[in-house]
């Protein structure tokens, strides 16, 4: 049982609370105007996050996922093709593959940044492949001029997934502006988060962002006139106008994020634990703080008897889930990404936190230095 004084992983409640007021007005503007899809917030929204993301073009649709999968077709990568997924993220990534019909192939991570190893890259390219996800795992950009210079080379397409990392940086740069396209999700608990399902893809390339936008309204971008057999993909009226509020806290959230994080980093060097390496080029969202320790049910044990709620992200690599159990995928051998499933801890890191917390994690650590 948490006892109720505990220090909560992420507290959506009090999170969103802080905007009832502008929520309850937003909701009575949508609600008088009786738009509740594809109206004014939602076109506001993506002018908005476009400019935000330093982008041309910005599509709402219904989710992370449906950000990602619905690119991947509109780029026309199907069956018989191949799309280079990290081998360590959460499974969203590689389901969006496999819902195009087109193949996962998985490429390790570096072990320090978690993020993909560019190294790995060029030998996994094949004559099939169409494109590489680069995920910006826990907030943290992936090497991308690395990346994107391979594609390049190698004429593949770059689709980032910006799930974790709204409004981190990558030498000056937003992600969302680092490739041919990016997805982002707004799933609650993300940095940018709505009050249920979102997601957007944004990208500078026109004619992607037309396609999608008929994609993801039943294949049709003129009324009763429907060009391909599209889906119901839409981000609503209402998630839009919450977005558009939450979007002018999004910095300086991530700020705290990324002070908070900068004294946990402070405080726990010299300890057993394995802290995150942050190259000097990006500047990352801090959507997880995520540690490494061999022993890590001990160092869970340690923090709940201190209070403190940890999370895993993520317990089980996608290679090793049953959705690929029956694919030649379940025979993968990704050591480091086994090892990093096995040994990664996400401690709370979020803009709630106050120093208090803050010392209330380290002190957890602290009796582990005194023989505990
Ligand atoms: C959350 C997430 C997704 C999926 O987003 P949804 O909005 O939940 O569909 C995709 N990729 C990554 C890395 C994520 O963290």
């Amino acid at each position: 049982m948490t006892p109720t004084n505990s220090l909560l992983f992420l507290d959506l409640r009090s999170l969103n609370l802080e905007h009832r007021d502008a929520f309850h007005q937003a909701l009575d503007r949508v609600m008088n105007s009786g738009q509740f899809i594809q109206g004014d917030e939602l076109s506001s929204f993506e002018q908005e996050y476009a400019a935000y993301c330093g982008v041309d073009h910005c599509v709402g649709v219904g989710s992370g996922l449906d950000a990602l999968h619905l690119t991947l077709r509109a780029w026309d990568i199907g069956p018989g093709d191949e799309v280079i997924v990290p081998s360590n993220t959460y499974i969203a990534t590689w389901l969006a593959v496999s819902h195009s019909g087109a193949t996962p192939v998985p490429v390790e991570p570096r072990l320090d940044t978690y993020n993909l190893d560019p190294e790995l890259l060029d030998s996994a390219i094949t004559s099939r492949t169409k494109a590489i996800i680069a995920v910006h795992l826990y907030g943290q950009p992936a090497h991308m001029d690395a990346i994107v210079a391979i594609a390049r080379n190698r004429r593949v397409r770059v689709l980032e997934d910006a799930a974790q990392a709204h409004g981190a940086c990558y030498k000056g740069s937003r992600v969302g502006s680092l490739g041919d396209a990016a997805g982002f999700s707004f799933y609650p608990s993300k940095n940018l988060g709505a009050l249920g399902d979102a997601g957007a893809v944004t990208t500078n390339d026109k004619a992607l962002a037309e396609r999608l936008r008929s994609l993801r309204n039943y294949g049709s971008s003129r009324k009763h006139h429907n060009e391909e057999r599209g889906f119901n993909s839409r981000l609503d009226e209402f998630q839009a106008a919450l977005l558009r509020i939450k979007l002018k806290y999004l910095d300086g959230n991530n700020a705290i994020r990324s002070e908070l994080a900068k004294k946990l980093i402070d405080g726990l060097r010299g300890t057993d634990a394995v802290l995150p390496e942050v190259p000097s080029w990006v500047q990352p969202a801090w959507h997880q703080f995520v540690v490494r320790h061999a022993m890590r049910d001990n160092l869970i044990k340690r923090l709940d008897d201190a209070g403190v709620q940890s999370m895993i992200h993520y317990p089980i690599p996608p290679h090793r889930q049953r959705a690929y159990s029956d694919t030649p995928l379940a025979q993968s051998c990704l050591p480091i990404s086994e090892k990093i499933h096995k040994e990664v801890l996400s401690l709370p890191l979020n803009p709630l936190m106050s120093n208090r917390d803050i010392e209330r994690i380290l002190s957890a650590f602290q009796q582990r230095e005194q023989g505990f």
